[in-house]
């Protein structure tokens, strides 16, 4: 029997990538997502790309009933749990969403899993429970102390599945923090479709590329890093889904919790990742110098020894990959799906 794993956040633009890869590694897969960030079209794609149907379930982790039902349908065996908000801006302004949507939905979901004798989970985490520790390569012993809700709604779901590891051994839990996710998938028909302005770099440069903008403001050039740009990890988004499957099969032959920096240990600047769009696409992005962004840090990326050491993994694409997937999607879909 293959076996069935529920994503919750599977519409949405990791978790469409994971459920494809998923599917392709033979497990049947369940998605719950509420369509709050992402667009049932998301389904059709991925019937195209995987030649499978995937079973589909409208609505949010903070409805017991559905989960209870979800349960009882699908003899599920693992949940990975994509589904959560995400921008850090909002979460400043409407905290309460954020604990509740973020925080109770996770509580929620790890009681009714329990009820269900379902255990093993992997969460999506961030490199933003890091904060600002004063230095720039991140491991996972670097001392966490996040700078806004988001992250800490983060933190904290990452400790309730600690705590709750240590009352009941039986659980297995992944906690991924996520660097800078990017990219899309190599056929273009499936990638990140924010909706409105977007407040991430890498879409806001292809929607640039593109002509749906004017141009891009840069967040500062006075930083201390070499071009005075600020420089991240960007990854993948089919590296970080990869990371995904692998954390899962170590978890069913072992019972340790891990916590994992998904990135690829090698930062770029702002103007870096311009350059490489700008050959990527054969477009002039245009862009401006602007004040820095406040929250915002010079520099930050991982150092992912440890993924690579206990999941037997790594990520393999570089930025000019990065790059042509994101321009491919993003000419094929000009406005999202
Ligand atoms: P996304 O918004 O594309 O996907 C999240 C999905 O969850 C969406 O489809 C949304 O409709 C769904 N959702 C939200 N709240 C829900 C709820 N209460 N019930 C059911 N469905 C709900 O975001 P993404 O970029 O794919 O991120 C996936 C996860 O990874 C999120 O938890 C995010 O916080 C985390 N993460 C993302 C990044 C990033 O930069 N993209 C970085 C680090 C961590
Ligand atoms: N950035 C920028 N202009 C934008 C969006 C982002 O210059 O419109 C910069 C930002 O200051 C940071 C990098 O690009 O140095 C990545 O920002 P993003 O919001 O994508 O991710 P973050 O690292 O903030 O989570």
């Amino acid at each position: 029997m293959n076996k069935k794993v529920l994503v919750t956040g599977g519409t949405g633009y990791i978790g469409s990538h994971t459920v494809v890869q998923l599917l392709a590694a033979n497990y049947s897969v369940v998605i719950l997502d509420n369509l709050c960030n992402s667009s049932r079209e998301v389904l059709n794609r991925i019937e195209l790309l995987s030649g499978k149907k995937v079973d589909f379930v409208e609505g949010d982790i903070r409805n017991r009933d559905v989960l209870q039902t979800t349960f009882q349908l699908h003899g599920i065996d693992s949940v990975i749990h994509f589904a959560g908000l995400k921008a850090v801006g909002e979460s400043q302004t409407q905290p309460l969403m954020y604990y509740d949507n973020n925080v109770n939905g996770s509580v929620i979901l790890l009681e009714e899993m329990a009820k269900a004798n379902i255990k093993t989970i992997v969460f999506s985490s961030s490199a933003t429970v890091y904060g600002d520790p004063g230095y720039s390569q991140y491991k996972e012993d670097t001392p966490v102390a996040p700078i806004n809700v988001y992250g800490r709604t983060k933190l904290m779901v990452e400790d309730i599945i600690k705590d709750l590891k240590n009352s009941d051994a039986s659980w297995r839990a992944a906690l991924l923090r996520y660097f800078n996710p990017v990219g899309a998938h190599a056929s273009g028909q499936m990638g990140e479709n924010p909706s409105g302005i977007p407040n991430n770099l890498m879409p806001f440069v292809a929607q640039v590329a593109v002509g749906k903008r004017e141009k891009l403001s840069v967040y500062g050039n006075d930083y201390n890093t070499p071009d005075g740009t600020g420089k991240r990890d960007y990854i993948h988004v089919e590296d970080l889904a990869a990371g995904h499957l692998a954390a899962l099969k170590v978890l069913e032959n072992q019972s340790e919790l891990l916590t994992l920096n998904l990135g690829t240990g090698k930062p770029n600047s702002v103007l870096e990742m311009i350059h490489a769009f700008e050959k990527a696409s054969g477009k002039k992005i245009n862009y401006e110098i602007v004040a820095r962004r406040s929250g915002d840090l010079a520099e930050y990326y991982a150092d992912p020894t440890l993924a690579e050491k206990v999941l037997g993994w790594q990520a393999q694409l570089g930025i000019d990959r990065m790059c042509e997937d994101t321009w491919r999607w993003q000419m094929n879909n000009p406005n999202g799906y």
